[in-house]
């Protein structure tokens, strides 16, 4: 390279030619043209106008000649250079412009558009049918009654009238708990939850207890050894049959809907003298046996359904239980909830109760 106090040399500044400044400004601007991003810009800078670019060399040169071919060169440099920072400017301001709106349109959040929602959970369908059932009582004027499902034996079977030959005592209904010294059992039924109240208190009783019990049953589509029952006690002056009759009927219709009543059938159980059968009228027939011209599914023809047991309180468990029988008298009775849901939401399968498929609480669980 010459110094600006050495002769002029036409080889050396051939970059000052014209074609030779015209071919650089091209090829610059052509290279910025093409340039399609930030980062290829900054190459083509670095290339056509930096330090090193073939016209920053020839603007070096230009002290080199001689004044009048100074002046010319210089025009000629200065133009090229002035045109190639244009276009440097020109092209740097678009792809930011480009840059930012692809961020944007990449970054933009459509408020409209369905989110994956966290599903909501449901209330089980036999916690919400034990409360319903419950509100059926408490518009009665009834307490809702509750006890430990480990319940003692004698609480269990013997102050219900269940002697120690009872078969309900041995060990195929009953889950026992070891040591067996401390006769404690799951409880089987939750009538021990009946006599805890009248143990208690002083009647006029007028309880339901909804509740868990336990029997060593298969699990299959209709038995569980985890089940759910609800029991209610009257104890009261005067009590009778009637009253049974008439308490029942109400839950039935007020579970079941207008029309829906009960039937009374002969049968036995310990606790209770005399007992009976409770059957419903069926609430998809209404008792008439078929359904267009079939013969009903839900009652098999029967027109009724069964639905629990009943009774008189056998005096034997009111004086068991601390309780004046020539004062009082009581009725008791007993229905699966379990039983009862499937009856009302038509579910087939009792095991789709136990196994906490959310799909199943989601369906039967939001309102029954
Ligand atoms: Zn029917």
């Amino acid at each position: 390279m010459s110094g600006p106090n050495t002769d002029y040399d036409p080889v050396e500044v051939s970059t000052l030619q014209p074609e030779q400044v015209e071919a650089a400004r091209e090829a610059a601007l052509a290279a910025i043209a093409a340039a399609g991003d930030l980062d290829e810009l900054k190459s083509a800078r670095l290339e056509h106008a930096g330090d090193r670019s073939p016209l920053a060399l020839a603007n070096r040169e230009i002290g080199a000649l001689p004044p009048q071919a100074r002046k010319e060169a210089g025009q000629r440099v200065g133009q090229a250079r002035g045109a190639v920072g244009q276009a440097l400017a020109r092209r740097q301001a678009e792809l930011e412009a480009e840059h930012e709106e692809r961020m944007l349109a990449d970054e933009t959040v459509d408020v409209t558009l369905p989110t994956d929602r966290q599903p909501t959970g449901a209330r089980h369908p036999i916690t919400t049918g034990s409360e319903l059932i419950a509100d059926i009582f408490v518009a009665m004027g009834w307490e809702v009654a509750e006890g430990p499902v480990v319940e003692a034996e004698w609480l269990n079977f013997d102050a219900l009238n269940l002697g120690p030959d009872h078969p309900a005592r041995t060990m195929q209904d009953t889950f026992w708990t070891d040591p067996g010294d401390d006769h404690l059992v799951l409880r089987t039924h939750t009538s021990p939850v009946q006599a805890r109240t009248m143990l208690d208190r002083e009647p006029p009783i007028y309880v339901v207890c909804p509740g868990r019990v336990f029997r060593t049953d298969e699990y299959d589509a209709t038995h569980s050894p985890v089940f759910h029952q609800v029991e209610g006690l009257a104890v009261d002056e005067g009590i009778t049959m009637a009253h049974l009759k008439g308490t029942l009927d109400h839950f039935a219709t007020a579970m079941f809907g207008e029309g829906i009543t009960t039937r009374f059938r002969p049968s036995y159980f310990p606790f209770t003298e005399p007992s009976a059968e409770v059957d419903l009228v069926c609430f998809v027939c209404r008792g008439a046996t078929t359904v267009d011209g079939q013969t009903c599914r839900t009652c098999k023809g029967e027109g009724w359904i069964e639905w629990g047991g009943c009774g008189v309180v056998n005096p034997r468990v009111l004086r068991a239980c601390g309780v004046d029988t020539d004062r009082y008298t009581g009725f008791a009775f007993g229905m699966g909830i379990d039983r009862t849901l499937m009856f009302r939401q038509g579910i087939t399968d009792m095991r789709d109760l136990f196994e906490g498929d959310v799909r199943f609480t989601t369906t039967f669980g939001n309102e029954l």
